[in-house]
């Protein structure tokens, strides 16, 4: 048996995997990172791999993180509000057991290619499109990486010079225009409303739908949405983009008016090369199967 770990944005899910790398088990958490220290995080996973081991014998932990991986040292965690998440204290606990760290959107990414939506693509990108932007780029089945960090930060690519600050430190990235955290403040700051559950705002802005102010936020959105895609189309020509994370949950409001402005191709560089634009199947699970692919 394998334990995946995915340390999400919003959320800390832990999955017991079968030789099929099924999961068999889930343990599940929402967590606020205000409330949370890298100590405390580290307790609560230890403490769940303690009892998956007690009756499984567990042969790989997979562990999906954001941010930089750094002689298992994860930093630059800017959307979860951590300093540092120190693994060491995992890997010298559990010694006999192989243990993989990897950036948590190249996880998700990597189980929608080899399980999920992605499968029958050979180049592809996947997006985490939730608290921000996360991505993993596929040519010839094989996930890019860069040497020294983990690359291919798409959500950081700039679209605005001068734009909206990003929790990076630059202006202007992707993310702070259509990560779904940001969509959801725009519409909560039109609206006027307070902080509630998705599956609320989701009914709400339903509800809303010929508000011209929300129909306004989120052409905006769209508009965004099909700059950042282009700029991707147009560097890595893949044959399908996936997007995951939390879009998934909104698509009825986006996905048909995106596709058909994306067939308009008004910002790629080769007009032939519009991609099929797919949704993530794997949802929550993504990270914790691909953290031990
Ligand atoms: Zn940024």
């Amino acid at each position: 048996m394998k334990i995946g770990i995915d340390v999400g944005g919003s959320h800390i899910g832990i999955g017991l995997l079968n030789d099929e790398n099924k999961i068999v088990k889930k343990i599940e958490k929402d967590v606020t990172y205000e409330k949370e220290t890298s100590e405390s995080v580290i307790d609560y996973l230890e403490k769940n791999i303690d009892e998956l081991g007690k009756e499984n014998k567990i042969e790989l932990i997979g562990i999906a993180t954001p941010g930089n991986i750094k002689e298992n040292v994860i930093t630059n965690l800017v959307n979860l509000g951590l300093n540092e998440l120190d693994l060491n204290h995992i890997i010298n606990k559990y010694t006999g057991i192989p243990i993989k760290i990897k950036n948590d959107s190249k996880a998700a990414g990597l189980a929608e290619n080899e399980y999920g939506a992605l499968r029958e693509y050979k180049d592809s990108v996947f997006l985490c499109l939730g608290t921000g932007i996360g991505s993993a780029v596929f040519l010839n089945n094989k996930l890019l990486i860069a040497n020294k960090n983990t690359g291919f930060e798409l959500g950081h690519m700039i679209i605005n010079k001068g734009g909206i600050k990003c929790n990076c430190g630059k202006d202007g990235c992707f993310e702070t225009y259509c990560s779904i955290k940001r969509f959801k403040e725009k519409i909560k700051d039109i609206l006027e409303i307070d902080n509630c559950l998705s599956e609320e705002l989701l009914k709400i802005i339903e509800k809303e739908i010929n508000n011209d102010k929300v129909k306004e936020a989120i052409n905006e959105y769209i508009e965004n949405m099909i700059v950042g895609l282009s700029n991707i189309i147009d560097m890595f020509e893949p044959e399908a983009i996936c997007l995951g994370g939390s879009f998934v949950f909104f698509k009825d409001i986006f996905y048909n008016k995106l596709i058909s402005e994306m067939n308009k191709r008004r910002y790629v560089f080769n007009k032939d090369t519009i991609p099929k634009i797919v949704l993530a199947t794997l949802k929550n699970d993504a990270g914790i199967i691909g953290a031990i692919l």
